[in-house]
Formats: C-alpha cells, sequence, structure tokens
C-alpha cells in the first residue's frame, strides 16, 4: 500500500502548548476514531495480512544536513556499510527531511550555518548560549510542536523501520513526534555522532535506543549528560567504506588521477565548504616546493575546493611553478588522498578520521570554534600532525616532509595510522541490524504506516 504525503492536507495548526505538554497526542487519537475508524479497518488490516510472517525489506532512514561535508559523508558511509554487510535486507534514505518539508528556520540550516562560520564569532556565540539544556530543549521543542505535522509527513514518506540521525539538530523534533505517535517502540531511532571532541549538547538525547560516540571524550560527555551506558557505543566515527575496504596503490592513483608518479604531493582542502586560509597557503606552498637553485619542483599540490566555487576558479587563475590541480567537490576522496603523502586541512572530524586511515600526516590550518577545536589537541598530542595557522609556516613544514624531515612525516603516518578505525561503521551498522532484529516482528512498521496515515 502506497500513501501519497506529497501534499498532506493543510489544517489548522494545533496551539504550540497543546502539542509540546501532551494535548497533541490526545487529539490524534480522537482524529483517527473520528475520522477514518473504517477506512483503517480496511485498509491497513489487509497490509498487515499481506505482510505477517514475509520477510520485509526493513527502511532506513538517515536525516542529515549538507550543513558542512562531514555529515552527508557519515550519512553515505552508514549507507553504504549497509549495503555491503546487508545486501537488500535494508532500504536506505539518506534524507533532510527539514528541507523537504518543513519551513524557516529548519528549511535553511545550510545557508545559516553558511553565513554564520563565515562570521566565526557569531558561531561561537551561538554554540555556546545554545549549549545549557533548558535552551536548547525548549527552543526545539517550539518548533517539533510547530512543524509536527511536517515532519510526521516526511517521516511517513520514508515509513522508517529505523531511523538514525547525524546532525546535532535531528534528535529532538523527530524524537517528540515519535512520543507523541506511541511510536517510540516501534521505531528504531539512534544519534551517530560525528564530532571528535567538543560536540554541541544537542547531540545527546535521553530518548535514543543508541547514541555511537565517536571518541571515549564523547561517551563521558554523553554519560554526563544522562544517557545510560546501555545506550553509549563508541566504535569511531562512521567513514565511508571506500576507505575501509579499497586496496589503493599510491603509483596506480597518480597515474589515474593524472597527477606526476615521481613527485611527492600534498593535499590541500578546507572540508566541504572549502573553509580556511587555502588561497594563502596554496600560494606559499607554490613558493616553498620549488627549489630555486635546482630549478624544480620538490613536490606537487592537489587543492580540493568542495563546493566553493569562486575558490575553485581564482585558484585556477593563477600562475604555479609547480605541478597543481584545483579541484571542485570531489566523489572519490579515498582515491585522492591515497594518492598523496600529507594534508593540510581545518580541524573537519571528517577529513581527519579519513587521513588517519589513509595514514597521511595532518597539518591543522584553522578549526571553527565550538565543535571542531578539540580536534586539534586530538591530533597534535596523538602525534598524527601538527597545528598552526601561518600559511608561510605549513609549506615551511611540507617542505620539510619532502627533503630534509621524511623520518618526522613517516613517524606522523605511522602514528595517524594506529588512531585510524576503518571498521567504525561497519560496527555501528551491525549494531543496529542486532537491535533490529531484537524487535518482535509484530511491532515493525506496517504498524507505523496505520499510526502515521491515520493523521494526515
Ligand atoms: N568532502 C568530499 N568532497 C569534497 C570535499 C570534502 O567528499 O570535495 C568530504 C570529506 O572527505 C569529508 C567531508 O566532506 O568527509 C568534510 O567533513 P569535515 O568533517 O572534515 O568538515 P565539514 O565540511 O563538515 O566542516
Amino acid at each position: 500500500m502506497e500513501v501519497s504525503v506529497s501534499s498532506p492536507s493543510p489544517s489548522p495548526r494545533r496551539s504550540i502548548a497543546e502539542k509540546v505538554f501532551g494535548g497533541y497526542y490526545n487529539g490524534n487519537n480522537s482524529h483517527k476514531k473520528r475520522g477514518s475508524e473504517a477506512h483503517d479497518d480496511d485498509s491497513d488490516g489487509g497490509m498487515e495480512l499481506m505482510e505477517i510472517g514475509a520477510e520485509r525489506t526493513k527502511n532506513v532512514l538517515i536525516l542529515m544536513s549538507d550543513t558542512g561535508g562531514g555529515h552527508r559523508a557519515s550519512a553515505e558511509a552508514i549507507r553504504d556499510a549497509f549495503q555491503i554487510q546487508f545486501g537488500d535486507e535494508y532500504r536506505i534514505f539518506v534524507k533532510d527531511v527539514w528541507k523537504e518539508y518543513t519551513g524557516w528556520p529548519l528549511n535553511d540550516m545550510e545557508g545559516q550555518y553558511k553565513f554564520m562560520v563565515k562570521h566565526v564569532q557569531l558561531w561561537n556565540v551561538a554554540f555556546h548560549s545554545t549549549s545549557p539544556r533548558w535552551i536548547h530543549s525548549v527552543y526545539l521543542a517550539a518548533i517539533a510542536a510547530y512543524y509536527a505535522r511536517e515532519v510526521e509527513a516526511g517521516l511517513m514518506e520514508y515509513k522508517p523501520d529505523i531511523i538514525i540521525s547525524v546532525h546535532p539538530l535531528m534528535q529532538h523534533i523527530p524524537l517528540w513526534v515519535l512520543k507523541w505517535q506511541g511510536l517510540q517502540k516501534k521505531v528504531i531511532f539512534v544519534t551517530v555522532i560525528t564530532d571528535l571532541s567538543t560536540c554541541h549538547p544537542t547531540w545527546f538525547h535521553p530518548w535514543v535506543n543508541r547514541c555511537y560516540c565517536p571518541s571515549q571524550e564523547v561517551a563521558t560527555k554523553a554519560s554526563q549528560d544522562g544517557l545510560e551506558e546501555s545506550q553509549i557505543r563508541v566504535f569511531g566515527l562512521p567513514i565511508r567504506p571506500s576507505f575501509a575496504r579499497a586496496v589503493l596503490v599510491k603509483e596506480q592513483l597518480r597515474e589515474e588521477l593524472g597527477l606526476d608518479p615521481n613527485l611527492q604531493a600534498v593535499l590541500l582542502m578546507g572540508g566541504g565548504e572549502g573553509m580556511g586560509p587555502v588561497k594563502k597557503t596554496a600560494k606559499a606552498l607554490g613558493e616553498a616546493l620549488f627549489d630555486k637553485e635546482a630549478e624544480k619542483p620538490i613536490g606537487q599540490l592537489i587543492i580540493i575546493c568542495g563546493r566553493n566555487k569562486s575558490l575553485v576558479s581564482t585558484l585556477e587563475s593563477l600562475e604555479w611553478k609547480i605541478p597543481v590541480k584545483v579541484r571542485g567537490f570531489e566523489t572519490q576522496m579515498a582515491k585522492w588522498m591515497g594518492a598523496c603523502d600529507c594534508i593540510i586541512t581545518k580541524a573537519g572530524p571528517g577529513t581527519i578520521a579519513e587521513s588517519l586511515i589513509r595514514g597521511l600526516p595532518i597539518i591543522l590550518n584553522d578549526y571553527i570554534p565550538g565543535q571542531e577545536k578539540g580536534n586539534v589537541p586530538y591530533v597534535v598530542n596523538n602525534g598524527a600532525g601538527v597545528f598552526t595557522r601561518s600559511p608561510k609556516e605549513t609549506a615551511r613544514i611540507v617542505a620539510e616532509w619532502f627533503t630534509t624531515k621524511s623520518d618526522e612525516r613517516k613517524t606522523m603516518s605511522e602514528n595517524a595510522l594506529k588512531l585510524a578505525q576503518p571498521e567504525a561503521v561497519f560496527d555501528i551498522v551491525r549494531d543496529i541490524h542486532e537491535l533490529a532484529e531484537q524487535r518482535e516482528p509484530a511491532k515493525f512498521p506496517y504498524l507505523l504506516t496505520s499510526s502515521f496515515t491515520s493523521l494526515i
């Protein structure tokens, strides 16, 4: 049975207080009884008969937003790991349900995030001032109440047996909606945290079935924030299986990507949005990696600008003494990293975790205040990289790694590999699978479908 939800019938909004404090749930029950008793019996009963006892593909809805590149990368990692591990047993949807179904401010988180991280002090204030639970909980509960029907419609479109949030703002609203509909016991809800250390408290919600923490530090914070030990698992940050499973040979990759096979290579990037001092660093590298006496380059430079199109055109218009490749948003990051010998990046958790798997020594040249600050000591104290904001200093370090200090680069590469957790994403999907197996078949979401159906 397919239920169309593309244009849910408009109805007057209930009062926010009624929804937040419980009247909403009762209201919906009465709505169901009044409006669709006979119809429910016919349609959903038929569906139950059809599906009882049958092996059914389970739907997994991964909630993400393109605020930066890390949430999408983690979502895609989980999707790919489900497919590799369980094949057709699960049907995966990676969605920004807010963008598709709700209105302002939820439907433009990308734009707001971009604006805030450009004005970094604004982001700093927003991050820290919303940290106390009473502030963000009240705010998110009010938004949940306002957009309850829209979020329900969004969730219903995908009829999820399992909801996975990989975003700090995607716990409260769907969990409220599941609670109001009495669906918490039927739909598994898990959070996969994608920040390595100093994460925002909105990641932690006491109603989740599981909270997957990428590090012990985050797990301790989750525990201090009230989550039970039974809810917390520490496997690492989920990274796309192309990093964990593919066997990549550097020489072949350089050939495939059109790079010089004999020159050491440095990768320069700034997350999904191409942030940080990329242009100044590129220029400094252009000078430092050219041996003036021998009149030849000692290294080559690859710059991945992500979605920052103006950075691509600026860099393409410059003249270089060394081989330089400028790219926009790349989907084959495992290959580009595999072709390089070290990386320069802002302290994004996704890029860091990927670099560790590839054994790339990391020069961190920037961080977003709040969630990325703690990633700097994580890398530096573990001997996997260094931190400097100076483009000239960065270029000098790379030039030394490529000449007189190649041993230092090798040691950092070994330290990086020790920190790497390429199997984390598989551990996460196996654990979610176990949770799903523990559920009684009768509680699976053909009932969910009927519950949602009655609302629209
Ligand atoms: N990324 C990508 N293609 C690009 C640029 C970035 O796939 O062209 C990925 C990168 O591999 C990483 C993510 O985007 O997985 C960036 O995440 P990170 O946490 O480092 O920073 P964010 O962009 O979220 O601030």
